[in-house]
């Protein structure tokens, strides 16, 4: 297939002449640092900017996740990601992205964000590509497709076959928003990094990790699109508290791996209890941290469990989602009120 990257690249961002700070033009180890008007008091341990590159928080994600550190961009949050890619790869007004709902509503709100135009292509009933729609809607002005797997709200990993397939056809950039792939029975598609100079994989530290409040997510891709996103970036975009806590936060990989079979554990017994529920229609199989739940009375359902103090997302309104609610498994503990208060209906 035929990727260009300098032709995809709106025309400001590939003649961006980037800012550089001044950590950018002095990275070696100095006795006195007079370079970027910190306040030079040790009062606190963030009076000093922040590595704008991540080093040595890539490198060490880079050996947790077997990817070279120059195929890994961080940012605040996976949506910084969105956002970026939007930016770079989408002139507004005159191109577009491709979503499959229903899904996940940042790509859009992003889109409409920066004036860039929205193609959608539903998901089949079986919350899969419709492979042939999409390749009839693709145009010369669509710049990327933004899928997610497992999928949120509906959960199931899409078929990495139907994605390989749009990654051979397509000549923009195709992302693969895995932000639950922790959750899944089946590994992320790191590996198709390696012959797909179009992939680009979003990850996050919100979900399996249990940070969301840290606000750290990654885009893996080609080092070419990751030094685009780096180029475009805010400076210090991660701040010295977020890359110190999360470098220590990657230690305890082996206690999250517990947490990620627990949470797995849990969600197939709520899954099963649930689908004995009499006002239960269908519970979808899931990948992720969350189940997909078809109701009788959805908005009732809702209410009744609102009653009981318990919020869940009402995702009724959603393409192929009517009827259905989207419950985020919790402690154990947390899920048997759930049931509970379900069963009382
Ligand atoms: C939760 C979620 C994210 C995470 O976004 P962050 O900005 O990293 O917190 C990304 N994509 C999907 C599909 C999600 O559901």
């Amino acid at each position: 297939m035929t990727f260009d990257l300098d032709a995809l690249l709106r025309p400001n961002i590939r003649q961006l002449k980037p800012y550089t700070s001044a950590r950018d033009e002095f990275q070696g180890r100095a006795r006195i640092y007079l370079d970027a008007n910190e306040n030079p008091f040790d009062d606190s341990p963030f009076h000093r900017y922040p590595d704008p590159h991540h080093t040595d928080l890539r490198q060490k994600i880079s050996s947790l996740i077997d990817l070279p550190a120059d195929h890994i961009f961080l940012g605040s949050g996976s949506d910084e990601a969105i956002d970026l890619l939007i930016r770079a790869f989408c002139t507004p007004g005159e191109h577009s992205i491709l979503t499959c709902p229903p899904t996940y509503g940042m790509y859009e709100v992003q889109a409409n964000i920066h004036d860039v135009g929205i193609q959608q292509v539903l998901l089949t009933p079986e919350f899969q590509l419709d492979e042939p729609a999409i390749l009839q809607a693709l145009r010369p002005f669509t710049r990327i497709i933004f899928l997610c797997s497992p999928n949120n709200p509906t959960g199931n990993l899409l078929s990495r076959t139907s994605i390989k397939r749009l990654l051979e056809a397509f000549h923009g950039i195709v992302v693969v928003d895995e932000a639950y792939v922790d959750f899944a029975d089946q590994p992320g598609l790191t590996d198709l990094l390696t012959t797909q100079p179009n992939l680009v994989l979003l990850r996050t530290f919100s979900k399996a990790w249990g940070l969301a409040g840290l606000r750290v997510g990654m885009a893996l891709a080609n080092p070419s699109i990751i030094n685009v996103l780096y180029r475009i970036k805010l400076p210090y975009n991660l701040s010295q508290a977020a890359q110190s806590y999360l470098y220590t936060a990657l230690d305890s990989h082996k206690a999250i791996n517990q947490r990620i079979n627990l949470i797995r554990t849990e969600r197939r017994r709520v899954a099963q209890q649930l689908s004995s529920l009499p006002n239960v229609l269908q519970v979808y199989p899931s990948d992720a941290n969350f189940l997909l739940v078809r109701f009788i009375d959805p908005q009732s359902t809702y209410r009744h469990l609102l009653s009981n103090g318990i919020v869940v997302r009402d995702r009724s309104r959603q393409p192929l989602c009517e009827g259905c609610l989207r419950i985020t498994i919790g402690t154990p503990a947390e899920n048997d009120q759930l049931l509970q208060a379900l069963a009382e209906i």
